[in-house]
């Protein structure tokens, strides 16, 4: 071999929190897997504070992935020895029997509250009409320590390079990575760079129709005589306040992120509309709305995040894992909670196993518009 060809066993392209968790179950299966970033590991998508984890969606096949997804987080939790999940729970508005009936099916333990054990499920909300939805094994992802501690147990593995393209060599002997200063040939290859899979994937035939837009997530402090009182992970569908929004505790700052939920919230990046101005406009629209529907918050936001959402066509909460020959891609939105099961997917399928048949009808019903 020349001496800018290199082989390798296993590839994983990007070190975001999803190409971590795929290089750890590799490394716990005695795998040796190289994963590529050529920037700061964890600071893509997966950046930020605090991202929420919640059983409830749509689709109850995501449900038990969520479900299993937790068993996973508990497991690193006791290796690590930290917390990666609080005990918030999730608190939802705007839902039906109908909503919760993946919970049902998966057992996953759930309460309707209303009236005063709705003031006492989320201290800072404004009375509502209608009974809330409770998820008490929710909580808030500590995102920082989870990156931390999953760099900690793959710093060995991690190659701080870009991966220009991959493409199937013309002997069609596996799959070949260009780097800054080499051709990796790889016997298989994890596609987990988040914005950037579609493209890579598609140099394998891979064809991955991913949405990506802008989102803007203020955050406001919680009034002092608050903040002893619950805070959970809040998903507020009713639409009582005049948004529908999401709402997430930052560990125990002190500080609530809000973010807005439904169609033509986030701001596309190519529709040559000013997006400084688009940003400001959903921070107005979120202080308006905490005001309104979080008295227990002061409606000045503290801090801001502005980060690329990535979106299938199946809606927010769809996510996809495709297969070509040497090489399995993932993508979606909302994948942070389910990075330890991912991580287990993706290690399975690079050693050969098929993905469940859960995953693969997930991801065709991520294809389909909604
Ligand atoms: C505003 C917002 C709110 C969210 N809320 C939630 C939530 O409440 N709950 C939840 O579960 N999830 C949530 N998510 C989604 C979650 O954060 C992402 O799905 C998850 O972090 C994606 O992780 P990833 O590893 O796929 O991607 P990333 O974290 O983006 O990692 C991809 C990595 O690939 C690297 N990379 C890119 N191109 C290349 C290349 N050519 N070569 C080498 N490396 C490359 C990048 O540098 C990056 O580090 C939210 C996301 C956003 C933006």
């Amino acid at each position: 071999m020349k001496g800018y060809r290199k082989k390798l066993d296993i590839a994983v392209i990007g070190a975001g929190v999803l190409g971590l968790a795929a290089t750890e179950a590799l490394a716990r299966r005695g795998v040796y897997a190289m994963c590529f970033d050529g920037r700061t590991p964890g600071q893509g998508q997966s950046g930020g504070r605090t991202r929420t984890f919640r059983h409830r969606h749509d689709d109850p096949d995501v449900v038990r992935m969520a479900a299993d997804s937790l068993a996973l987080w508990r497991a690193w939790e006791q290796r690590s020895g930290r917390t990666l999940i609080g005990g918030e729970g999730a608190v939802y508005s705007g839902m039906t029997e109908a909503d919760a009936a993946g919970l049902l099916t998966h057992g996953v333990p759930h309460e309707w509250v209303d009236g005063d054990k709705a003031a006492t499920a989320f201290g800072p909300l404004a009375p509502l009409s209608a009974p809330l939805l409770v998820d008490p094994t929710a909580g808030a992802i500590r995102t920082r320590t989870t990156i931390e501690v999953l760099r900690a147990w793959t710093s060995d593995r991690i190659a701080n390079q870009d991966v220009h393209g991959v493409t199937v060599p013309e002997d069609g002997d596996g799959v070949e990575l260009h780097t800054e200063d080499a051709i990796y040939r790889a016997r298989h290859v994890l596609i987990c760079a988040g914005t950037e899979t579609p493209r890579l994937a598609a140099g394998v035939g891979i064809d991955i129709p991913l949405d990506q837009a802008l989102h803007t997530r203020p955050h406001y402090r919680v009034r002092d005589r608050f903040l002893d009182s619950p805070l959970p992970c809040w998903v507020d569908r009713a639409g009582e306040f005049g948004e529908t929004v999401y709402g997430s505790p930052i560990g125990t700052s002190g500080d609530f992120v809000v973010g807005l939920i439904g169609q033509g919230v986030d701001v596309d990046m190519n529709d040559g509309l000013p997006v400084g101005t688009e940003m400001e406009a959903h921070v107005r629209r979120l202080s308006t709305y905490v005001e309104k529907a979080l008295p227990g918050l002061v409606p000045e936001p503290v801090g801001l995040r502005v980060c690329v959402m990535t979106k299938l066509p199946g809606g927010s909460d769809s996510l996809g894992v495709w297969t070509a020959p040497g090489v399995t891609a993932v993508t979606g939105h909302n994948l942070f909670k389910m990075a330890p099961l991912l991580g287990e997917l993706l290690a399975d399928s690079a050693l050969g196993k098929g993905l469940p048949a859960e995953v693969r009808r997930v991801t065709e019903a991520g294809m389909a518009s909604v």
